[in-house]
């Protein structure tokens, strides 16, 4: 089965949808109008079940299919926006200033809701599909709320799947990999005290900026000296926040910054180093250093099973040259990873071409790539749920 005629029928009605949510983008869990749109549309499908208010704004919808009993698979997308101000100049973008859709959840959100019409439609397996549209992705805990709500056992969803889209990717193809294929974030800010005084008596002062430069240096060896070249680890600085004046040394600096790994035992072994690092800046220095870390959150895992079942449907859909079944990991975060730690299951990247990268104020998802992110959804329900 490849590219779907009814997906490519119905494209315009879900490019409709994807550039409404694009121009109305919500924040986290406060996505009062995306949920109550994904919700009328999964009743007006016809789906057998559909509840709100799962995770907060979490919106569920269930399909049975036509051919009796049988498992019961869950797929997912996200729903939340970001607090940017869009820099994209089409003509569906955000109605609202410093909110928008830069990480394509729109495009995800209308694809799912896409499938679920035509799985509603033709019930061509056996079984239920539980389509899941998940908050909070952004910023996290939308995965974690509906988990302890009882998503799976409520529904009782036995594989869950997952997609993004990936600037950079062509248009028309997808790519997984076995194993992680998102890392595992972790966040972190140190506030350093010293001792304050004039800028040219430093002999009366702890300068605290003078530590926090070696904390930054330092703080890459955890990479270069610290952890095995062949494992996958970032440490990066991102905001330094100190002193007023020329002629001040300030009593207390703060720095953040973010820890990612491939693999957890990495990601954890980073808060430590982190931690020891510190300490040792401390002791030379003489200043105060406190560390406020969350995390490592999980990295996002195929199962090898899962990662070449679904490598197989997308090719099916697509065809194998427009497969890449051994991508690149991305070191980005995933709140999906919950998700995946929860069941077995996978998540794939679904190319968005040559645009502007995720999270860029000039981003937008490829409508074009819509026809084929349904029939992935389809065709792969329709084969984890054949009728035996
Ligand atoms: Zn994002
Ligand atoms: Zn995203």
């Amino acid at each position: 089965m490849p590219i779907l005629n009814r997906a490519s029928e119905m494209h315009e009605e879900i490019v409709g949808w994807r550039r409404h949510l694009h121009q109305n983008p919500e924040l986290g869990f406060d996505l009062a109008d995306t949920s109550a749109f994904v919700a009328d549309r999964l009743r007006a499908f016809g789906c057998d079940e559909v509840v709100t208010g799962i995770g907060r704004t979490g919106v569920v919808g269930v399909i049975r299919g036509r051919h009796g009993a049988g498992r019961t698979v869950g797929l997912r997308a996200d729903m939340d926006a970001l607090p940017l101000d869009e820099r994209s100049g089409v003509s569906h973008a955000s109605h609202t200033a410093g909110r928008m859709h830069a990480c394509g959840h729109d495009g995800h959100t209308a694809m799912l809701l896409g499938a679920a019409k035509y799985l509603a439609e033709t019930r061509n397996f056996a079984g239920s599909v539980v389509v899941v549209f998940q908050p909070a992705e952004e910023i996290g805990g939308g995965a974690r709320e509906m988990l302890a709500e009882g998503l799976m056992e409520r529904f009782g969803i036995e594989r869950i799947y997952g997609m993004h889209n990936m600037p950079g990717i062509p248009l028309g193809h997808f790519a997984i990999c076995d194993g992680p294929i998102m890392g595992a974030p972790a966040k972190f800010s140190i506030t350093i005290s010293g001792r304050g005084g004039h800028a040219a008596r430093p002999h009366t002062t702890i300068d605290p900026i003078l530590a926090g430069a070696q904390l930054v240096t330092a703080l890459q060896t955890i990479v270069s000296r610290r952890t095995d070249p062949l494992a996958s680890v970032v440490v990066t600085i991102t905001k330094v926040d100190a002193g007023t004046a020329y002629n001040i040394i300030p009593e207390k600096i703060e720095l953040w910054g973010t820890v990612r790994a491939l693999r957890m035992a990495d990601a954890e072994a980073g808060k430590e180093q982190v931690t020891a690092v510190c300490a040792g800046v401390a002791a030379a220095t003489g200043a105060k250093i406190e560390i406020d870390y969350e995390g490592p959150y999980p990295s996002t895992v195929n199962p090898p099973q899962e990662a070449r079942f679904s490598a197989q449907v997308a090719q099916e859909v697509v065809g194998a040259d427009r497969v890449d079944a051994n991508v690149k990991p991305s070191m980005a975060g995933e709140d999906f990873a919950r998700m995946l730690a929860a069941r077995p299951g996978s998540f794939i990247f679904i190319g968005n071409g040559d645009s502007a990268e995720l999270h860029h104020p000039a981003y937008d998802f490829a409508d074009e790539a819509i026809p084929a992110g349904v029939s992935y959804w389809v065709r792969l329900t329709e084969t984890a749920l054949a009728p035996r």
